[in-house]
């Protein structure tokens, strides 16, 4: 069987849903309950495929770099924090509420609304004027809960980086230019939760802060924007499929000199993945004035004492983790009926192998090179049900290898690598197979 040419790409977000519930890679939080607006939660194989795409994202950024120092901080931070950053008077996105039904809507997107199912002989909304609602989760911290107790699951991961900033840099003994990352949850109360998680309550970002003298702010934005391409496009995403676009002037936020988005083409449309911004200084200048402690440099050659200008690159884990299934669903025609497929990049697949002995009786010698290549690898092991119904079973998973071990395998002391995307096979020694997938997956990136 060889797949045909005419493959079928995502289409509907439909089709990606239920296979994703299907097949544990992310799924409603709380489902008994009948789930939570907005909340999601990834399976085994969702797991896997999120932890990878973070250490890759952890790798290029942080690892590979002698100017890249990494940060994990708490989830809530100071409340007067958050009114440095201006979240709590300016973080809101206006809304209207429906009298009748009781649902709130963004004003931006009233165009979605669909009909009022509480007004009969009518359809219509019976929309109050626009309001503004705070997108920050409160909660309180102690026992009381007073004014004095509130505070703020974190709506961006970056905010901590610039209060730890003056501590990660003496104790790191870095000079600018340097940036700090860190990959954590962050928080909305986005009044519309929806297209599965690209817009969700909760949700993971993958940030990086880069500070630097002002006279250095343009290069540093292009240096970030080519290393964050290069990122994404290494991960496999079509090309066609992945763009930048610069923000008009009235988008950018007020302190904010230059923005691109990194967009991607999903089935709902172009839109953002990562946000590139060139932020100023004007993070550090707020917290050196809300702390009244000061964040601000004094060079050692020339004693001029300045606030350095910040960089920012920002990607939702969750937004690239979307893109990188809409991008690898395939329904493939075959000979013999159809196959669903996820090509995800070998370095990305959830299970980079599995081993399936064709008959129970094999499990012996199976289940030891099973013991033997999960010393590397996520490697799975499947004895049961009929080999072509397994093979499936992997393509849905993403997995790029199945090893067969079968009746002959005891007497040539050789087994059977299928290869996912072109399904051929080659007949490789039992002692080999390590090495055959070590080649074959770095040969793959
Ligand atoms: P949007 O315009 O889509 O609301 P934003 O411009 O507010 O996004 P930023 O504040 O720049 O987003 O956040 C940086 C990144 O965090 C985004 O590019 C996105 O990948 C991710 N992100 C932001 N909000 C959400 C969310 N509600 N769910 C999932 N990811 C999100």
């Amino acid at each position: 069987m060889t797949p045909h040419s005419q493959d079928k790409r995502l289409e509907r977000m439909d089709d990606l849903v239920s296979l994703c519930a299907r097949r544990g890679f992310i799924f409603p939080s709380s489902e008994i309950y009948g789930g939570i607006n907005g909340f999601w939660d990834y399976g085994p194989l969702g797991v896997e495929l999120k932890n990878n795409l973070k250490a890759r994202w952890w790798q290029r950024v942080v690892r590979e770099r002698d100017d890249v120092e990494g940060l994990d901080s708490s989830i809530i931070c100071h409340p007067r924090t958050w009114e440095a950053s201006g979240h709590v008077e300016h973080f809101s996105d206006p809304m209207v509420d429906c009298r009748a039904c009781k649902k709130r809507f963004r004003a931006d997107q009233l165009d979605d609304a669909g009909k009022c199912s509480a007004r009969e002989g009518s359809s219509e909304h019976d929309f109050t004027e626009p309001r503004n609602f705070n997108l920050m989760l409160k909660t309180a911290i102690g026992a009381s809960e007073d004014a004095a107790s509130v505070a703020y699951l974190r709506a961006e991961t970056c905010q901590p980086i610039f209060n730890d900033f003056k501590r990660v840099r003496e104790a790191a003994r870095q000079k600018l230019p340097f940036g700090i990352a860190q990959i954590g949850k962050a928080f909305r109360n986005e009044i519309n939760p929806r297209n599965f998680t690209f817009r969700s309550r909760e949700f993971e970002q993958a940030e990086l802060e880069f500070f630097c003298h002002p006279n250095e702010r343009e290069k540093w934005f292009a240096h970030w924007l080519e290393e964050r391409m290069r990122f994404h496009r290494e991960l496999g995403l079509t090309p066609e499929n992945l763009r930048t676009r610069p923000h008009e002037s009235d988008e950018l936020a007020h302190y904010a000199k230059q923005a691109e988005d990194v967009e991607y083409h999903f089935p709902f449309g172009w839109q953002e993945i990562e946000g590139i911004h060139d932020r100023g200084d004007w993070d550090l200048s707020r917290h050196s004035e809300y702390s009244g402690k000061d964040l601000g440099i004094t060079d050692p050659d020339s004693k001029e004492h300045f606030m350095p200008m910040v960089v920012e690159t920002s990607v939702g884990v969750d937004r690239i983790c979307l893109a990188v299934l809409c991008d690898a669903w395939r329904v493939e025609e075959l000979d013999g009926g159809e196959r669903t497929v996820m090509r995800f990049h070998p370095a990305l697949a959830p299970l980079k192998a599995a081993v399936l002995p064709l008959s129970k009786k094999l499990a012996e010698p199976a289940r030891k090179l099973h013991a033997e290549l999960r010393r590397s690898w996520n490697v799975f092991y499947d004895d049961s049900g009929n080999i072509g119904r397994r093979y499936r079973r992997q393509d849905a998973a993403g997995t790029p290898f199945c090893v067969t071990y079968d009746f002959d395998s005891q007497e040539d002391g050789k087994v059977t690598v299928r290869e996912r995307d072109s399904m051929s096979q080659d007949r490789v020694s039992i002692d080999g197979v390590a090495g055959y997938l070590r080649e074959r997956l770095e040969s793959l990136g």
